[in-house]
């Protein structure tokens, strides 16, 4: 299948401090793709890079639907067909619920205010909170502002979501109800990329899962053999500390 994203020799550095090694990796159209490894290994980073929210150095490459990601013009493009949803929501605070969710293709589209509402009620009964639509973000429980935060990057119908650490900042109990909406849209077509610690959310939903150490990918694969016959000694050190 023709992937969706690539990424090519993908080195990232802060000053002096190199974060990416010079990463490749090929995301197929509709892939639910998880990436998992210790704090501070890159993964926000490599996500991060795919919307060009971080530059790059000039001698990597991504491309996202044949459109290279870069500085100018088609870096809008890129941005219309990629959402994210951040571990902190960063929902507008001082937007309703359905306001936050018809803003960007009110904004960016041109969609009437009618349809963007009609399209916006719909993802949001999709995401299960269609009665907390005229609330405002902060009178929400985290889990209910993740569905919104969920909501709102499906209201530009993207073609691939980053997933940053979605449930990190929720409480326990909320966790699940997250997780559900996201294991509803696997599958759906949209291709996913999810950086997580649900290792067990990673198993069942993923195509494939990357581990990530050091600013390098040291091993990818379908989740049974990550998670069941890891080869590389960090893999199984790492697993071996969180499962
Ligand atoms: P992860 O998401 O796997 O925890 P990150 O991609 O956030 O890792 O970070 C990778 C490395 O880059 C870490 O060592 C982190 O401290 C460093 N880093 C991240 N963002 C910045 C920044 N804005 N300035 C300097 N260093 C950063
Ligand atoms: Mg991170």
């Amino acid at each position: 299948m023709a992937a969706l994203i690539t990424i090519s020799n993908l080195k990232k550095a802060y000053g002096s401090f190199k974060v990416l090694h010079g990463i490749d990796l090929d995301i197929a159209q509709g892939e639910v793709v998880c990436v998992i490894g210790p704090s501070g290994s890159g993964k926000s980073t490599l996500i991060r890079c795919i919307n060009h929210l971080e530059a790059f150095d000039a001698e990597s490459e991504i491309t996202v639907d044949g459109i290279p990601v870069k500085p100018g013009r088609a870096l809008a493009k890129v941005r219309a067909e990629v959402g994210m949803v951040f571990q902190s929501f960063n929902l507008f605070p001082h937007m309703t619920v359905l306001r936050n969710v018809m803003l960007a293709p009110m904004r960016v589209r041109h969609a009437k205010t009618a349809d963007a509402e009609k399209h916006a009620r719909n993802l949001l009964q999709r995401v299960g909170i269609s009665e907390q639509a005229d609330k405002y973000p902060g009178q929400l429980s985290g889990g209910q502002q993740q569905r919104v935060a969920i909501a709102r990057a499906l209201a530009m119908e993207p073609k691939v979501l980053l997933f940053d650490e979605p449930t990190s900042a929720l409480d326990p109990e909320m966790v699940g109800e997250v997780l559900d909406v996201m294991k509803k849209l696997a599958g759906t077509g949209v291709t996913m990329v999810i950086v997580t610690h649900e290792m067990g959310f990673a198993r069942q939903v993923a195509d494939r899962v990357i581990f990530m150490d050091g600013g390098n990918i040291i091993e990818a694969g379908p989740p049974t053999q990550i998670f069941d016959q890891p080869v590389e000694t960090r893999t199984k050190s790492f697993l071996h500390a969180v499962l």
